[in-house]
């Protein structure tokens, strides 16, 4: 069995309060135990891991390199007539950051998930 590790004051960033004050406990790479995370919280926790389940990139469902990922992306995007970036969900501030030049550099128009 793993062992137990306890991270105290987590901050989970799934809804935008950040609640900063949950106590992990691990075992391996699993989170297990979520104290005074809402059941929000505890769900983004439980289902998220550390192990490496995908592949860094996928080009039309197939494994590929980043760099390749990059390179089709761009290309999408050069020839898309109304690029939309959207998402941003559980995305840092540098991130969305990026995604605002990106949206900007390409002409296009920007959405989060909570428009719908
Ligand atoms: S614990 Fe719940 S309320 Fe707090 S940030 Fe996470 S999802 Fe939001």
């Amino acid at each position: 069995m793993p062992e137990l590790k306890i991270v105290k004051n987590a901050t989970c960033t799934f809804c935008g309060c950040v609640c900063d004050d949950i106590e992990l406990h691990a075992e391996g790479e699993r989170v297990v135990e979520t104290k005074r995370a809402c059941s929000l919280g505890e769900s983004w926790f439980k289902h998220h891991t550390a192990e490496r389940l995908y592949p860094d990139a996928l080009i039309d469902g197939k494994p590929a390199t980043v760099d390749d990922a990059v390179e089709v992306a761009a290309e999408y995007l050069y020839r898309a007539h109304m690029p939309l970036v959207y998402g941003l969900s559980n995305t840092t501030c540098e991130a969305q950051r990026e995604a605002v030049f990106l949206a900007e550099l390409i002409g296009g128009v920007i959405d989060s998930h909570t428009s719908l």
